[in-house]
This record gives C-alpha cells, sequence and structure tokens, in this order.
C-alpha cells in the first residue's frame, strides 16, 4: 500500500476540478426526469466536460477483474442498482424511481470523483428517508476525515449512522484514494471500528462514498460485469465527495 501525498500546488488543480465536477453533477442531476434514457444523461455529462475542456475520467477505465473498458463517461445506477450502471438508450427512467449519478473528472492531468443520489418525481417516503440518511451518512464521515484519525473512523461514522436510522451499509464496495489516478490507495471503508485502519495525514485526497441499503447488504454483479446490484433487489443510495485532508481538517474539493 503506498499512499500518494499532493503537494499544494497539486490540491489547488483538484479544488478547481472538483468545483467544475460539482457543478456539472448538480446539471446533470437537476435534469434527470421520467422518460429519459440513461444515455442522454450520459451523452450531457459528455458535452459539459468538453464545454470546460476538461475529460472524463471513467470513460474507457478498466477496472481490476473486469473483462472489458468502461464505455461511457457517466455512471447512471437505477433503484436496486448501486454503481457502475451503464448508460444505455433503451434504459428509460421511470416517475418514482431513484437514480445515481456518478462522475469522475480530469481536470489539468488530476481526478476527481462525485456521486449524488436524485429522487424521480414522486417516490415513496420510505426511498426519500434512505437517500437522505445516506447523505447525512456522507457529512458524518466526512466530519471524521481528519488528519490523526483513520479510514476506520471514516467507516465507523457511517455505519453507526446507517445502524442508528435502521439501514445496511454495502458490503464489498468503498471508498479510495484518488487524484493521480481513479482509484488510488488507501481503501476508504463504510464499516469498521476507531482507531484501525490507514492513519489520515495532511495531503491524502480520497473518495468517501457511503452506498446504504433498506435490505440485504448483500451485492451481486450483473452480467456486463460492472453495474453492482443488492442481493435481494431491495433499494440502494449513494453519495460520494473527493474529499482533501488539510492542516485544518477535512476539505470538501468536489462542491461548487
Ligand atoms: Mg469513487
Amino acid at each position: 500500500m503506498s499512499v500518494i501525498l499532493k503537494t499544494k500546488e497539486e490540491v489547488e488543480i483538484l479544488r478547481e476540478g472538483g468545483r467544475r465536477l460539482a457543478e456539472i453533477l448538480a446539471k446533470i442531476a437537476d435534469s434527470v426526469s421520467s422518460g429519459m434514457s440513461t444515455k442522454e444523461l450520459d451523452d450531457l455529462a459528455m458535452m459539459l466536460i468538453e464545454e470546460y475542456g476538461d475529460k472524463p475520467a471513467f470513460l474507457n477505465y478498466t477496472p481490476e477483474g473486469v473483462s472489458y473498458p468502461y464505455p461511457a463517461a457517466l455512471c447512471v445506477s437505477i433503484n436496486d442498482e448501486i454503481v457502475h450502471g451503464i448508460p444505455n438508450d433503451e434504459v428509460i427512467i421511470q416517475e418514482g424511481d431513484v437514480v445515481t449519478v456518478d462522475l469522475g473528472l480530469i481536470h489539468e492531468g488530476l481526478y476527481t470523483d462525485h456521486a449524488i443520489t436524485v429522487a424521480v418525481g414522486k417516490v415513496k417516503k420510505e426511498y426519500l428517508d434512505l437517500i437522505y440518511a445516506t447523505r447525512e451518512s456522507l457529512s458524518r464521515a466526512i466530519e471524521a476525515a481528519k488528519p490523526g484519525n483513520y479510514t476506520g473512523d471514516i467507516g465507523y461514522a457511517v455505519e453507526s449512522y446507517a445502524k442508528e436510522k435502521g439501514y445496511k451499509v454495502v458490503r464489498g464496495l468503498s471508498g479510495h484514494g484518488v487524484g493521480k489516478k481513479v482509484h488510488e490507495d488507501p481503501y476508504v471503508p463504510n464499516y469498521g471500528r476507531p482507531g484501525t485502519g490507514v492513519l489520515l495525514e495532511v495531503g491524502m485526497v480520497i473518495a468517501i462514498e457511503p452506498m446504504l441499503t433498506i435490505g440485504s447488504e448483500e451485492i451481486a454483479v450483473l452480467d456486463d460485469e460492472y453495474t453492482y446490484v443488492t442481493y435481494d433487489g431491495s433499494m440502494s443510495a449513494h453519495f460520494e465527495h473527493t474529499v482533501y485532508i488539510g492542516e485544518d481538517g477535512p476539505e470538501i474539493l468536489t462542491q461548487a
């Protein structure tokens, strides 16, 4: 395991990249509506990224264990899909859906990563509550991302809050270091014990991304090799920010 600490200059670039990514993803999230295909959302992502003169981070990226490169800029995951749903002309968003849009951006060679879950039209209250709790668990996790704390403190913050609210934390998927690449060390878990794992040091940049579900914490992957779903088909939500561990504490980079 080797964690890459970022220089002040690199953090400055990541701050600008994160700001741009937040603006782009907010526009995408605002445009999510019933009757639209997930491919249309990806087209919008590509168009906005080009407007900024930046590059998509996920397009053509091949994660470990997958046999082909990711074919889009955006991940769009609907309802029981947790992460990495591949945009498709034939997947049409419906009223009542819970939709996660997840996007990585390369700005001046450096990477930021950000995800938001939105409700489409009139959505069951229990799903809105899940979305709210997942966003709140991310806030708790970010508060725990102080220098001197450990990655286990972040995981504990997510898990303890989820448990208190009656949700499960999805197993086998986690946050990660980010900046020079899409995925770097350390592994940033969404569950764990305080004071365990990797020490958080000033200069680290990490993607924190809790994924909660109302049902089973077990996951499965579809035949496309990318789309992760809840094993029992239950609803899930996901929020992600890229966070800089600064001298004064955590700083969210992916905000406008
Ligand atoms: Mg990520």
